[in-house]
């Protein structure tokens, strides 16, 4: 095996994908355009450079999903973990980051490592042999972009991600809320009933719209100038445009009948559209939004069914370079046209500095264990790692796929455990310790493998 692993992009999934494919004995070479060719967000030539917040958030492992994904980071021996956990800053029950020395930290041991070697260059085409690692995030150069787009076709790659808020549907009050398609459309029970509606009177339309202008909205950043499509404008923009824009937009009431008041017609109908095959998660559909995090969650919890809403993650509208991995990956992150090429981090359509290290780090296993010859299992889907794994190849809808945070809606159910709020704890404590079994299982796997090709 004289070929080396080649690895677009040095960010926080082409760092830690080098790190974990150079530690199982491959020979790395990192391709990365800084400083050379500058993105609007960064600011140095370093390595896995953190471009906004400092934070990773919750570092919680048995409560919350991310502070899970630490944990499984943590125990496959990932360098951004270690890095984070060297140069932490308090910041109570969050992993917050000294974000200069951790980048030239991470910088220093990769280029420091025997097996791995930098280079400041762009890559704009996608390689007919060689193995692969895309990991060009975000910001994604425009020649590549175009490159990505011509091999997968322009509708697989997206330049603006525009995220309505998504819901937990054991938050939604369903005696308020009821399943049922507009005009009853499909041919089987289950697309007659596919959308989750939410009915409003004209007081609280009202105030709805009264409360979305009023509402604190985010700025894009210098040089993130986003077209706005016409097809996905933020709801704030619709409802400036009039107060009955949205009544004849996403929320028209027509078509549907509320089964707990048949008698009484919606003034406007919020509808919300299964977000995964798991069914525990549902997106608001067409409520893509710039509201600023906190009055966006206040303002949406003013529908009613809504009121105790619990979001797997709130919307936003961001430069954004993502696939539509659910069509174009299979499960080890392999272009299914073109094995030897994979993706890693936001790329692939997750969503935050954890999540694309750790797509990092599971890429940059699989790759080099198929470079020494090895087949390693699937990643376990009850594993976080797996259960984002699994969104993005396959869980979630091609049509409407869009970035995702990791969180517990991804995972498959516990077998008799309480669903609702009060079950909460029990159900995240189950959850998480079924993930690190699963998660523990896996490098076990690779453990041996990698003791056999030394
Ligand atoms: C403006 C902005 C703000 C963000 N704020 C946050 C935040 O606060 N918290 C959070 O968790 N996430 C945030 N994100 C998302 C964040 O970018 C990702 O979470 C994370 O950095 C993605 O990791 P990555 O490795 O996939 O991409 P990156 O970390 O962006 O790394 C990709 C690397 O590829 C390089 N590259 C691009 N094209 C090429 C090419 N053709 N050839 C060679 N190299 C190339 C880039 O220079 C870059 O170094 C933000 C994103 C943006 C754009």
């Amino acid at each position: 095996m004289n070929e080396p692993l080649h690895i677009v992009g040095g960010g926080m999934a082409g760092s830690e994908a080098a790190w974990q494919a150079a530690n199982m004995g491959v020979d790395v070479v990192i391709h990365e355009m800084r400083p050379n060719i500058k993105t609007f967000a960064h600011r140095t030539g370093d390595l896995a450079e953190m471009v906004c917040s400092n934070s990773f958030r919750s570092d919680d492992d048995e409560q919350n999903a991310v502070g899970l994904l630490h944990w499984e980071m943590r125990a496959a021996g990932g360098l951004i973990m270690e890095m984070a956990d060297r140069h932490r800053l308090p910041a109570g029950g969050a992993l917050a980051v000294d974000r200069e020395p951790f980048a030239r930290a991470v910088t220093e041991r990769l280029v420091s490592h025997p097996k791995i070697t930098v280079q400041a260059d762009e890559i704009t085409k996608i390689p007919e042999s060689g193995q692969w690692i895309f990991a060009t995030g975000p910001l994604t150069s425009e020649g590549l972009g175009q490159a990505i787009a011509r091999e997968t076709g322009s509708d697989a790659l997206a330049f603006f991600d525009a995220i309505a808020p998504i819901v937990h549907f054991d938050s939604i009050d369903m005696s308020r809320a009821w399943m049922q398609s507009r005009y009853d459309k499909g041919d089987s029970e289950a697309e007659r009933t596919a959308y989750l509606n939410c009915p409003m009177d004209k007081d609280t339309y009202e105030a709805f719209i009264d409360a979305l202008i009023a509402a604190d909205k985010t700025e894009f950043h210098d040089g993130e100038d986003a077209p706005y499509f016409d097809g996905c404008l933020p709801i704030e923009v619709m409802a400036e445009r009039g107060r009955e824009t949205l009544r004849h937009g996403p929320m028209k009431p027509v078509g549907l009948t509320n089964p707990h008041q048949p008698e009484i017609k919606p003034h406007a109908v919020v509808q919300l559209r299964r977000d995964n095959a798991l069914g525990t998660l549902y997106n608001i559909v067409g409520f893509q939004t710039k509201m600023k995090y906190g009055p966006q969650a206040s303002v949406f919890r003013m529908i009613p069914g809504l009121e105790d809403a619990r979001f797997a993650r709130l919307g936003g509208i961001h430069r954004n370079t993502f696939l539509n991995s659910p069509t174009l990956l299979d499960d080890r992150l392999r272009l299914r046209a073109r094995p030897n090429i994979r993706f890693a981090g936001q790329i692939t359509g997750v969503e935050g500095y954890v999540e694309s290290a750790a797509m990092g780090l599971v890429a940059g296993r699989l790759a080099a264990a198929g470079m020494l010859g090895r087949t390693l299992p699937p990643v376990p889907q009850d594993s976080a790692m797996g259960a984002l794994i699994h969104h993005i190849t396959g869980g979630a809808d091609a049509k409407t796929f869009q970035p995702m945070n990791v969180n517990f809606g991804l995972f498959r159910p516990v077998d008799g455990l309480k669903g609702g709020r009060r079950g909460r704890r029990d159900r995240y404590k189950a959850y998480t310790d079924r993930a690190k079994a699963a998660w523990q299982g896996w490098l076990e796997h690779v453990r041996h493998g990698a003791e056999l090709a030394v």
